[in-house]
């Protein structure tokens, strides 16, 4: 059976992901940039927490574990590459291994780039994958620890997945990427209303997460590096399609 997702804003722009199936009541959590909001959240709909599963080391994705590993008890999961700076696991995870909730199998994916150790799930009958900060909306991290080949490859492995996962990504960056992403590929229509649906949105005060893996493809320039249009704009007809991401991805760091 797929399981619920409930989308919860933590700090100035931050998002952790609660995962939760009807049938057993386990429930596991995506990142933890905050504690308050989450338990919250599970106080309000009286959920336990069972397990927390950690994309990457960063402060606004850990910062909440260890209070919520008090408060609930809850098993924390996250890449033994990065155990040595993650909070104490009491799982530690390779790519390819999968994580359980109620029957459902999540799957493990290397996505290095934005750090080494990043890693993504992958819920193939929820049909979601959570990718914190390495594939965003409209966006993709920024490369602190990686190259921009390791980046283009984790990108690649999400772009795989079927088109309409829902791609559950870390942060609300989502407006600032479209104005960038416009300038990539300003003639694109699918981009172009994307723009302003996420402008729309926003107004409204809502999230522009999750996002489908589908309008990712059709609009996220980091992922359209083999465009002819793109390729053309930016000079650079017959480059590797990972120069051409590396050049997105240089222009974006100064936008
Ligand atoms: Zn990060
Ligand atoms: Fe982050």
């Amino acid at each position: 059976m797929p399981a619920e997702i409930l989308t919860i804003p933590c700090l100035a722009d931050n998002y952790a992901y609660l995962l939760h199936d009807p049938e057993t009541g386990d429930t596991a959590l995506v990142d933890a940039p905050d504690s308050g909001p989450v338990l919250a959240a599970l106080g309000e709909r009286g959920w336990r927490l069972g397990q927390i599963l950690i994309t990457h080391h960063h402060w606004d994705h850990v910062d909440g574990v260890e209070a919520l590993r008090k408060a609930t008890g809850a098993r924390v999961l996250g890449a033994a590459a990065d155990a040595h700076r993650l909070p104490p696991l009491d799982q530690a995870l390779q790519p390819g291994d999968s994580v359980a909730l109620g029957g459902e199998k999540g799957v493990v994916i290397d996505v290095p780039g934005h750090t080494i150790g990043h890693i993504a799930f992958h819920f193939p009958e929820t049909g979601a994958v959570f990718t914190a900060d390495s594939l965003m909306a409209l966006g993709c991290g920024r490369l602190f620890e990686g190259t921009p080949a390791q980046m283009w490859e984790s990108l690649g492995r999400l772009a795989a997945l079927p088109d309409d996962t829902l791609v559950c990504s870390g942060h609300e960056y989502t407006e600032s990427n479209a104005r960038f992403a416009l300038t990539i590929e300003p003639e694109n229509p699918a981009l172009q209303a994307r723009a302003r649906e996420i402008a729309e949105r926003r107004a409204q005060g809502q999230p522009t997460v999750p996002s489908r893996l589908g309008e990712e493809l059709a609009t996220n320039p980091f992922l359209r590096a083999g465009e002819p249009a793109i390729r053309a704009r930016l000079g650079m007809e017959n480059a590797p399609d990972v120069e051409v991401f590396a050049e997105i991805r240089r222009r974006k760091d100064s936008f």
